[in-house]
């Protein structure tokens, strides 16, 4: 009998495949006291675990093909910086000593111990770390327990083309499950955002989420078909629906290489019009995908990646360093980097910039770095002394008033003034550019642009705070419409206002990325696009079977209609745009 589960889509793609259910469950715990003698051997046998994790994870490291994206190493080294941690590697050793009891009863307590102390805080960021705290704890368990069924399946090499169904996955399993060739990833948890989503997009292995309970209707070996895009895992299917999806895998591969072809070929629509396509990154790293990708240069470079998982924050000779390894890597091409933006949910590693809130209304981005000028000098020397080697532009994240781009004009003032004294190279002309992400920017959008050397819409923040719709919470996803008649009114408000302004705008935010948005983003009169490198031959694909003065006329009328905005939704809906 066919069977159809539902979930969400994380990453795209097709897969044909028999089942391998790799269920963790949590580890049956043994609970034993010890006899004083044996305290210190119990001690000494915790610590290997330890040790034996430590190692695990930098063979992980080790063993990452050349080009994977920076994520990745970062997620490993996360759950490596746990394993440092005096919670997790002398604090067990305390209560083993305290209690007398097992290494693993002393482990369990104090991973208790730990997430009820994210538990009491409401935030989905450090609900993600909670999660990494609970892999890294099992991975220590299983270690104690020598549980080898799971991790030999994650290190035999007899995956390829299965489809892994997982109540839950570390991203460190999916790094090692990609090295064998799975052809698919299915997970009970977890959701868009989560760490293992975003590899999983960034390392293309097809992948559903959220299928509460999936492993109670699949059983091991059972054929499967999972379709990324749809959400969906359907196991029992015949022919002919079977030779249907193998007809669609056999197409979409077709698709990815003759992508791949576009790769060195400009983004030009049928009218003849070039369009700029620009890659996000968020570690040097990326680079190499960028170029893969065929992106004309860096569009927004998210620098609030280089103060994460480490214990100290990066001084301004080693800020400087890792620009300028941008700078040269690029060859040449744009680099736009984006000043601070941390708050909500990006947050130093252990909580380094305290004043950093936690709410996306807080004290984040440009406001903390105006409060914090030890913070953000150094940053704007980094950036200036960068472009001295090549084409650098500085974004700032989350303006709401022209107030905080003239402070932000004085410091630079202050930095360029410092940097002629010591002799240091940089370039005059940096351009200074901000993000329209709030709705007051959006309103104001021509203001800005008079005092701003270009303009980049955020529109994963826009959405959010036009909407008033968490874009962390997954209550209020349904809510988080790119199409909603208020968010096209902005977007089209901002390009009015470059346009007339003649200032160079782009947009940055996912949907920017998305394809399907790309004719109607074009409409409405956006030529410069920033998305992550994945996505860029996809775009590329729709930009060139495009026909601009068309779907800008196509637009404009929808617009003057009596419907206005909420016409664009309508005709996109309708498929005009697709
Ligand atoms: C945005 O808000 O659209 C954006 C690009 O910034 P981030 O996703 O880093 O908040
Ligand atoms: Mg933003």
């Amino acid at each position: 009998m066919a069977v159809a589960l539902l979930g969400t889509g994380v990453s795209r793609g097709i897969a044909i495949g028999p089942a391998r259910l790799l269920q963790r469950g949590r580890p049956e715990i043994p609970r034993y006291r010890l006899a004083a003698h044996r305290i210190e051997a119990e001690i000494e046998r915790f610590r290997s675990a330890v040790g034996a994790a430590a190692s695990e994870l930098r063979a992980i490291l080790d063993d990452l093909p050349a080009g994977t994206s920076g994520d990745i190493a970062a997620f490993v080294e996360t759950h490596l910086l746990m394993l440092r941690d005096a919670t997790l590697s002398a604090a067990p050793g305390d209560l083993i000593r305290r209690e007398r009891c097992n290494a693993e009863w002393a482990l369990e307590m104090q991973q208790d111990a730990l997430v009820k102390v994210f538990d009491a805080v409401e935030d989905d960021y450090l609900r993600t770390r909670r999660d990494d705290v609970a892999h890294v704890v099992t991975r220590i368990q299983q270690i104690l327990l020598d549980d080898t069924a799971r991790r030999q399946a994650l290190a035999t090499h007899q995956e390829r083309d299965r489809i892994i169904l997982a109540d839950d996955l570390a991203p460190s399993e999916l790094v090692l499950l990609h090295k064998q060739g799975v052809g698919a990833v299915v997970a009970e948890h977890g959701g868009p955002v989560s760490h293992a989503a975003i590899l999983a997009r960034s390392l293309g292995i097809p992948a559903v989420f959220g299928i509460h309970h999936a492993l109670q209707f699949i059983e091991e070996g059972e054929m499967l078909v999972v379709d990324g895009a749809a959400g969906s895992v359907l196991a029992g299917l015949e022919d002919p629906e079977l030779r249907l999806y193998r007809t669609r895998r056999r197409e979409e591969r077709r698709r990815r290489v003759a992508l791949r072809r576009l790769r060195d070929r400009p983004a030009i629509t049928r009218d003849g019009f070039t369009i700029e396509l620009f890659a996000n990154i968020e570690m040097p790293g990326d680079l190499d995908a960028v170029r893969k990708a065929g992106a004309g240069g860096v569009g927004l470079y998210r620098t609030e990646f280089l103060y994460m998982n480490r214990a100290s924050l990066p001084d301004e000779e080693e800020q400087y360093a890792t620009y300028l390894d941008a700078v040269s890597r690029l060859e040449g091409a744009p680099l736009t980097i984006r000043t601070l933006d941390l708050g909500a949910d990006k947050q130093a590693a252990d909580g380094q910039v305290l004043s950093a809130s936690d709410s996306p209304l807080g004290m984040r981005a440009i406001r903390l770095c105006l409060s914090e000028r030890d913070l953000f000098l150094p940053q704007l020397r980094a950036i200036l002394r960068a472009s001295a080697h090549g084409p650098v532009s500085l974004l700032i994240p989350m303006l709401t008033s022209i107030d905080e781009v003239l402070q932000v004009r004085m410091l630079l003032d202050e930095c360029r003034r410092q940097l002629r004294r010591q002799r240091l190279p940089f370039d005059s002309g940096l351009p200074l550019g901000g993000m329209i992400e709030v709705p007051a920017a959006a309103l104001c959008a021509e203001e800005f642009a008079r005092e701003l050397d270009f303009l980049s819409i955020g529109t994963n923040d826009l959405i959010q705070y036009t909407l008033a719709a968490d874009r962390m919470d997954e209550a209020v996803n349904h809510l988080y419409d790119p199409l909603h008649p208020a968010v096209l009114k902005l977007l089209r408000l901002v390009l009015d206002a470059a346009a007339r302004t003649d200032t160079p705008v782009s947009m940055c935010g996912e949907m920017a990325g998305d394809p399907a948005l790309t004719r109607l983003l074009l409409g409405l009169g956006l030529t410069r696009f920033s998305m992550p490198p994945t996505a860029v031959p996809e775009v590329k694909r729709v930009v060139t079977g495009s026909h601009l003065r068309q779907l800008q006329e196509a637009t404009a009328a929808c617009i003057e209609s009596s419907q206005g905005f909420r016409a664009l939704a309508l005709r996109f809906n309708e498929g005009e745009w697709g």
